[in-house]
């Protein structure tokens, strides 16, 4: 036998049995995020390495070390994308998406970035995210967290957390930053290899260490919220104000500074306890700058993206997705005659029902085999059709799941009685 290939390390099959859960997923933030304006935008999977490296930040772990980078056969140096928000904006800039026009977009699809894989982090992981651009207001910032929250709502899931900070401008940015070196370089020796590198290329990713070691120092560390500058406070009073009256409640985390350097202001986080380590299922912030360092004109925008692995996890734990996978009804012809018959009986039915979950049975077999068939797809009822009913036009149908009795029916009245059956609905 050939040796068979295994696949890629940290990167999944999402077969038939979780893709039910990953497509209801989907449809409801699809749904959502459609039901608010905002229009889907289908980005490519790589782009020039340049744009990863412009828009997250050269001293990223992201462009650091997780990047997919290679050479085309061309010499120019491409990346599949870590995240999609860069995209989001080239292809605006590409397009004139933002000439007097304020998009809100939204988008789905597989990321990549070289991490240690480990539950709820791998090397292909999908996420669906969400940005608008043109507008610099807290109410924007409030409408995203909104949406993002009756998502969750629509889903089922209870418990996730909204942390929230504001990062303010760059130049609040830069005088905190300043402050926060002069505080770390005082307690040097309590800093962690990576947090000695970080303090003088990017500092403030210091306060985002998830080594517990680290703790300490960090928690004592100056707040950023301590030193916006007047705009960035308003601004930030503003969006609480608005999540006040809406109802939705958040948890200040001054530590909150994100893995992304083109953040500025507005920076939020939805995590769960449920998921172990990797408890975080969506976030976002605003980043007014990135259109402009990307070569269009000042733009502001904001955006948030949520991590498809684990919010499916947390779904399928709660079985909060609905079973939509087995059949409703097995149709299953016995003899050759009603063997031909039963494939356009198929057609009538689902004509009649066009979300009717009907299975037919094909590869022969005997009755016993049928039927043991017919049980294990899960299907509520089967349909039978032998000799006997061709002539006479009916169709045996035959409850799988409970001890009431079989019934014959004639073939017009079918569509009547599967409807009843069926939970009243072809809509399931
Ligand atoms: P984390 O702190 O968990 O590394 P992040 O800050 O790198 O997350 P973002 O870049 O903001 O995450 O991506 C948004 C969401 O995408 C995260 O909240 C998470 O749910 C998901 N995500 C990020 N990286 C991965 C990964 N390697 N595998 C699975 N999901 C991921
Ligand atoms: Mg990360």
């Amino acid at each position: 036998m050939t040796r068979s290939i295994s696949p890629v390390r940290g990167i999944n099959d999402i077969l038939p049995d979780q893709t039910y859960v990953w497509q209801w997923l989907e449809e409801i933030a699809r749904e959502t995020l459609q039901a608010y304006g905002y229009r889907e935008i289908r980005l490519p999977l790589m782009e020039r390495t340049e744009l990863f490296a412009r828009s997250i930040g050269e001293v990223t772990d992201i462009v650091e070390k997780e990047m997919y980078t290679f050479e085309d056969r061309n010499g120019d140096s491409l990346s599949l994308r870590p995240e999609a928000t860069a995209s989001c904006v080239r292809a605006g800039i590409t397009h004139g998406l933002f000439h007097n026009q304020q998009p809100r977009l939204w988008y789905a699809g597989p990321m990549f970035r070289y991490e240690r894989p480990q539950k709820g982090r791998y090397r292909q992981f999908h996420q669906i995210g969400a940005e608008a651009f043109g507008l610099e207001g807290p109410d924007i910032d409030a409408e995203l967290i909104l949406v993002s929250a009756r998502i969750w709502r629509r889903l089922g899931l209870e418990g996730l957390r909204l942390e929230l900070n504001s990062l303010g401008t760059p130049e609040s940015r830069a005088e905190y930053r300043d402050v926060l070196v002069g505080y770390f370089r005082d307690r040097y020796d309590e800093l962690d290899e990576d947090s000695r590198r970080r303090l003088e290329q990017n500092p403030l990713r210091i306060l985002d260490s998830k080594n517990p070691d680290m703790a300490a120092v960090i928690e004592g560390a100056p707040r950023i919220t301590d030193h916006l500058d007047p705009e960035s406070a308003e601004h930030f009073a503003g969006l609480k104000g608005i999540l006040d009256a809406a109802g939705v409640r958040y948890r200040l985390n001054p530590r909150l500074v994100r893995g992304l350097d083109y953040y500025t202001r507005t920076v939020f986080e939805w995590t769960t306890d449920q998921l172990g380590a990797q408890g975080a299922v969506c976030s976002g912030g605003r980043y007014d700058g990135l259109v402009e360092q990307l070569g269009g004109r000042p733009v502001p925008a904001i955006g948030w993206a949520m991590g498809q692995e684990r919010l499916v996890e947390l779904v399928a734990d709660a079985g909060l997705a609905p079973q939509t996978r087995t059949p409703q009804v097995y149709l299953v012809p016995l003899g050759s005659a009603a063997e031909s018959r039963a494939q356009s009986l198929a057609e009538e039915l689902r004509d009649a029902l066009p979300r009717l979950r009907l299975w037919l049975h094909c590869g022969g077999g005997g009755m016993k085999a049928r039927m043991k068939r017919a049980d294990r797809s899960g299907a509520a009822h089967a349909l039978i059709m032998g000799d006997e009913e061709l002539a006479s036009g009916t169709v045996i149908v035959k409850p799988l799941r409970t001890d009431s009795q079989q019934e014959t029916v004639s073939v017009s009245d079918l569509p009547e009685r599967l409807r009843a059956l069926c939970g009243g609905s072809d809509r399931d």
